[in-house]
């Protein structure tokens, strides 16, 4: 079903998009229209962001062909992030991260800190967006593996050297020399200085999967990339994740 349309109110495009992305990922409508979070249980204290998807969401898609404006959110910018400022350019991904940061912490129940291991565990913002992040450091003299295991609600890809989605998460997950190839990690089993590498794979791929492509060059961060980025409409993740090589 297709919604309402939004009004862009002077550089708010940035949270239009972001919305309208929210308002057709199915698992998360379904969630909100679940009933779980209602505004008479919510326990949030001023504006809970959780509460304000939920009316957005009902209103849009029960408005096709009409235009909203999304005044709550323009209204309480500052809530979901203390640096945005409503007339402001801001950036997409930014704002969705601190939206889903703020959705995380009104759905968690009362007691539990928002970045404990049940706290992702419970939170329906990690249990459809979530993932894991596996990074392995491999000893170049014995091969000996280290790895750390970090929770992720989004990649975000460099796409100075690639043309497609499928190149850009192939860098992202290749093998890199730590520290330039310089002897800098200790390894455990050599118990010295040796050359390491280093790779990323996604552990545990999420639900939901939302990546997002480095526009800013980090030698100019004034200028956009405004290259295209080739995506199909199915992603196979194999390639990318842990242990998928054997
Ligand atoms: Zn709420
Ligand atoms: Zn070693």
């Amino acid at each position: 079903k297709i919604g309402a349309g939004l009004r862009n109110l002077g550089n708010t495009c940035y949270l239009n998009s972001v919305l309208q992305c929210l308002t057709y990922t199915e698992p998360f409508v379904a969630y909100l229209q679940s009933g779980k979070h209602t505004s008479s249980s919510c326990r949030a204290a001023g504006f809970c962001a959780l509460c304000a998807l939920q009316n957005h969401v009902r209103c849009a898609l029960q408005s096709t062909g009409k235009i909203l404006t999304p005044v709550q959110f323009v209204k309480n910018l500052k809530c979901i992030s203390r640096s945005f400022r409503y007339y402001r350019q801001e950036d997409a991904h930014e704002l969705m991260v601190n939206l889903l940061e703020s959705m995380h912490k009104c759905c968690l129940p009362s007691g539990i800190p928002s970045q404990s291991p049940s706290a992702y565990e419970k939170s329906l913002v990690h249990r459809i967006f979530g993932g894991r992040l596996r990074s392995q450091v491999r000893c170049a003299s014995c091969s000996h593996c280290s790895s750390k295991l970090d929770p992720f609600l989004d990649l975000s890809l460099e796409i100075g050297n690639a043309a497609t989605l499928v190149k850009a998460l192939q860098n992202f997950t290749e093998e890199e020399a730590l520290d330039g190839g310089e002897k800098q990690y200790n390894c455990q089993s050599c118990k010295k200085k040796v050359v390491a590498k280093k790779r990323f794979t996604i552990d545990k791929a999420p639900d939901v999967l939302t990546i997002h492509l480095k526009r800013f060059s980090p030698f100019n961060p004034g200028q956009k990339i405004n290259k295209k980025v080739d995506f199909h409409p199915t992603l196979n993740l194999k390639p990318f994740v842990s242990n998928s090589e054997v």
